[in-house]
């Protein structure tokens, strides 16, 4: 195959791609039509479980459906190509929300022709600022797990980053699930009324707690080479220290504590009370 025939057969394909879309999209309102859908929870459901296609996908193609139906101008601009499932979709999830004119369906989907998802999101965004679509969502991805989608404004992904410096000592390495799971655990701990009498019965002894952090870092060092971001791992000497010190505001929780060995413990004190007051208790040889 010459490089001609390759696209030009793509071209085809891609062509023929669309028209089976729109047939599915018409077969799709049919079945909601004739109720075949109604022994399943909804009309997503019954393409997952009949048809086996993902929710997404699913839920994509019947929200385009349902813009087909009000906007019947919409079906030659998805054969163009000038529109996809994802941005109907996206369209169409704004009309369900909002009371819209057929008129004015009509006039956001001539504005929505030719753009990206990116780009529909800021034209819905201006036309029904109250309703633009929220980018978050909290799905189940099976018994155990969720995936939670939010949008952070320039503020909060400041604060988390942050977060995430503060824990690197105790929880290095730690994922942006790990860090939103630590810090809704630890508001629960102190806010949560039906929380707080529990842990106070649970309360451990400092050296429990010491024993807890020793454990958790498997008796290895936990510094980390700010350059390289490996962690030390000695075993060498390694004491169990206050991240930040207790005369600082430093609690006696777990997660303020920390391992080092030896050499790192003394680097660390030293960049906390300056060079010249922790000289003196470096090893000399
Ligand atoms: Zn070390």
């Amino acid at each position: 195959m010459t490089n001609r025939e390759l696209e030009t057969k793509l071209e085809i394909l891609v062509q023929n791609e669309r028209e089976i879309t729109l047939e599915i999209l018409h077969l799709i309102l049919e079945v909601e039509r004739r109720g075949l859908h109604l022994p399943f929870r909804n009309l997503q459901t019954y393409l997952v479980k009949k048809h086996k296609y993902s929710y997404g996908a699913a839920n994509r193609r019947v929200q385009a459906a349902r813009l087909l139906k009000s906007v019947p101008g919409a079906e030659e601009k998805l054969r163009e190509g000038d529109l996809n499932l994802s941005t109907m979709a996206q369209t169409q999830t704004v009309f369900n929300r909002v009371e819209v004119s057929e008129e004015e369906k009509a006039e956001v989907v001539e504005k929505m022709c030719g753009k990206s998802y990116q780009e529909n999101e800021k034209i819905l965004a201006a036309l029904f600022p109250e309703e633009a679509p929220v980018k978050e969502t909290f799905r189940r991805v099976n018994a155990e797990d969720s995936r939670l989608s939010i949008l952070l404004e320039k503020e909060g992904r400041a604060a988390l980053e942050r977060v995430k410096e503060l824990l690197s000592h105790s929880h290095p390495g730690a994922s942006w699930a790990e860090i939103v799971t630590f810090l809704a655990l630890d508001y629960v701990k102190r806010k949560d009324p039906l929380a707080r009498s529990k842990t106070d019965g649970e309360k451990k002894s400092k050296a429990a707690v010491k024993r807890q952090a020793l454990q958790r870092a498997e008796g290895q060092c936990e510094y980390i080479n700010p350059e390289t971001n490996e962690r030390c791992r000695s075993r060498h000497r390694v004491q169990v220290d206050h991240i930040i010190p207790t005369a600082r505001g430093g609690t006696d929780e777990l997660e303020n504590y920390r391992c080092l060995c030896q050499p790192h413990n003394l680097l660390e004190a030293q960049r906390i009370l300056g060079k010249e007051t922790m000289d003196p208790y470096w090893p000399k040889h």
